[in-house]
């Protein structure tokens, strides 16, 4: 599987103070939306850089670029003092279309699940007695204090999206990354297919529908084995 690429610019001279557990002993991720309507990733770096003594966080992910600004290993202040020692956390910027909405909730999304993969942290939506690694910054108010923000769930259903997309998705990342989900088909069986069939069929067919039909199916193949569509 594909990860999306990271851009590692730690700001200088943040604090580097370990998790409860320990140094890169993260036990579950904050997911956040910064609630700026004007800001890009590389905006809310600057704004971090001399604002951190309030607030810090690890990563901003807007739709074209993953910002890592502060190293993942050390706590950041991103929610309240309980929820800081134990969790990462990961910041979504405003998206202006859905389009580019959906593409950095992906992004966002998939780096929760590296980051729980890369603990073997299993994906727990946070509940109320404290347990769970997936936190919405509401549930971090709610349920263990020190903060007060509901990010990000109003502006996750102003694009149509739901915590409960937001816990799917996830979990679709991790399994991926996990290796629990293998393709149902293996790349060689459906590039046999594609040589075989479909690509001497397309060079025959005599109308554009059915080439684009033929190319569909193809790509359907491609990516029942998890392979690039073309
Ligand atoms: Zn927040």
């Amino acid at each position: 599987m594909e990860l999306y690429p990271v851009n590692t610019v730690w700001v200088p001279g943040l604090p580097e103070l370990a998790y409860r557990l320990g140094v890169g002993r993260w036990e579950g991720i904050v997911m956040h939306y910064t609630d700026n309507a004007n800001s890009t990733a590389w905006n809310e770096r600057a704004y971090m850089a001399t604002n951190y003594r309030n607030a810090f966080v690890h990563e901003f992910i807007d739709p074209n670029v993953i910002l890592q600004v502060a190293n993942p290993d050390y706590l950041g202040y991103g929610a309240g003092s309980p929820a800081n020692q134990r969790f990462i956390h990961l910041e979504l910027c405003v998206a202006k279309s859905q389009r580019d909405f959906d593409k950095s909730f992906d992004m966002w999304c998939q780096r929760t699940a590296y980051f729980l993969s890369k603990r073997n942290l299993p994906v727990l939506p946070a509940a109320s007695d404290g347990s769970g690694t997936l936190w919405a910054h509401a549930d971090v108010t709610r349920w263990l204090g020190g903060t007060t923000h509901t990010d990000p769930i109003a502006y996750l259903s102003s694009w149509g999206a739901s915590w409960r997309d937001v816990v799917d998705i996830v979990q679709r990342h991790y399994d991926l990354m996990t290796g629990v989900e293998e393709p149902m088909l293996k790349p060689e069986d459906a590039n046999k297919l594609i040589d075989t069939f479909l690509s001497p069929l397309w060079f025959f067919s005599l109308s554009q529908q059915d080439k684009d039909e033929i190319h569909r199916l193809a790509n359907e193949l491609r990516k029942a084995s998890g392979q690039a569509e073309q």
